[in-house]
């Protein structure tokens, strides 16, 4: 990786950190989460890296995959376990980072601990040529001696320029296999997820979470006005994920009608969200880091 490259990835992790940092220092027992995104988002904004992805805010038994409407009423409350998943990135170059909080009370502290130190011993571990599945087994064993499992369909990732999910899966379980060995200069984000429920997500409701599908060309489209509101789409948020709010200022006649004929008609996809099947309590912590010869580099 050149010096230029580097140097815009630990710029994205630096404004990132320090968006995540501040992001949980608003959960507070009465806040909106719809004001959480917003100032979250304003301040990566604020400090000039453009956002990687819409702030995600998941409580409880949601792992993954939500981010507040622009009418969202949602508002936080004592004792939830909210994780605050944030993204920055500079030119293109991405950095992804998590935390949890829990609001107030000391109930899952535990099961935050067994999340962060497995990313913690995931991060001694990862060097060049390391086996992907040696993490996913220090991860699984890390959250395991707490009492608590990992959540087996949640996996981390490698990052490449404008794109937040490429080829590698970084694993938490020592059984899912895989042959990728990380060289020096890859981009990994690592994120343990642990819970006291059975361990695997399902797929919720719709997470307000959409992304454009590059490989359909608005050729395809009949409809003029779809297509220029593709086209749109397109050029702004090219291919990183983007919030149904921020279209508004795109859509001033229904921004979700539109989203909607654009997702039935296969040109955007709408994430759903991700839910503990049992209706587990989910915690998380994710870093992004640069993979070296000897080790890695935390970015965020
Ligand atoms: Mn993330
Ligand atoms: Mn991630």
């Amino acid at each position: 990786m050149d010096d230029t490259v580097s140097e815009k990835y630990r710029r994205a992790g630096t404004i990132a950190a320090a968006a995540r940092v501040y992001g949980a220092s608003l959960l507070k027992p009465g806040v909106s989460v719809l004001e959480v995104a917003n100032n979250v988002e304003s301040m990566i904004l604020e400090k000039g890296a453009d956002l990687a992805f819409p702030v995600n805010i998941s409580i409880d038994e949601g792992a993954a995959h939500f981010s507040p409407r622009h009418d969202d009423t949602l508002i936080l409350k004592r004792g939830d376990v909210v994780k605050l998943d944030v993204g920055a990135h500079i030119d293109g170059y991405i950095a992804d980072t998590a935390k949890t909080v829990e609001i107030e009370t000391d109930n899952y502290s535990t099961m935050i601990k067994a999340s962060n130190d497995a990313l913690e011993h995931a991060i001694h571990v990862l060097k060049e040529g390391v086996d992907l599945s040696e993490i996913g087994k220090v991860v699984e064993e890390t959250i395991k001696s707490y009492g608590h499992k990992p959540i087996t369909n949640l996996s981390g990732h490698s990052l490449e320029r404008y794109k937040l999910h490429s080829g590698m899966s970084v694993p938490s379980v020592s059984a899912t296999h895989s042959k990728a060995k990380p060289v020096e200069g890859d981009v990994l984000a690592i994120e343990p997820f642990a819970t006291n429920g059975v361990g695997r997500v399902v797929s919720g409701k719709g997470s307000n979470i959409y992304l454009c599908n590059k490989s359909i060309r608005s050729k395809v489209i009949r409809d003029n006005r779809l297509k220029m509101l593709f086209n749109r789409l397109f050029i702004k948020f090219k291919t990183l994920p983007f919030a149904e709010r921020w279209c508004e200022d795109l859509f001033p006649d229904g921004g979700e009608l539109a989203l909607k004929k654009l997702s039935f008609l296969g040109l955007i996809k709408h994430y759903p969200q991700l839910i503990e099947a049992k209706g587990g309590i989910v915690t998380q912590k994710e870093h992004t880091v640069i993979v070296k010869d000897d080790g890695c580099e935390v970015i965020t």
